[in-house]
């Protein structure tokens, strides 16, 4: 997914400095907000961009303002093949939480999982 180019340019650099004005590695930061370092680190690198729950957990750890002109982020709604486990599997790919629509797939086949399995 590409970065949108007002996140990178505007937004990205003040989240940076301000880890460093707090005194915050890339592993602290990440344990903050609930992600794993790597996925901190291709936020700030740029090869990934978060999804708006957490980027406001990005910024509120951070005290930076979150930016209310969100649509540099992507999408909430998710794939076109919401409403499937795979549908699910790609929100989680993308660190998105699942919509309501594949996390009912997933319960579903979770469910079909466990009484397959007894
Ligand atoms: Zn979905």
């Amino acid at each position: 997914m590409p970065v949108p180019p007002k996140f990178a340019q505007n937004v990205l650099p003040r989240l940076i400095k301000a880890r460093a004005a707090h005194g915050l590695s890339q592993r602290l930061l990440a344990l903050r907000i609930g992600v794993s370092e790597v996925t901190v680190r291709s936020w700030e690198t740029r090869r990934r961009t978060p999804s708006e729950d957490k980027a406001r957990r990005w910024f509120g750890e951070l005290s930076v303002p979150f930016p209310e002109d969100t649509d540099w982020f992507p999408p909430t709604k998710g794939p076109a093949q919401c409403g499937t486990r795979s549908g699910y599997q790609v929100h989680g790919a993308a660190d998105q939480p699942a919509c309501q629509a594949c996390n009912d797939a997933q319960n579903a086949y979770m469910r079909a999982y466990r009484r397959g399995r007894r």
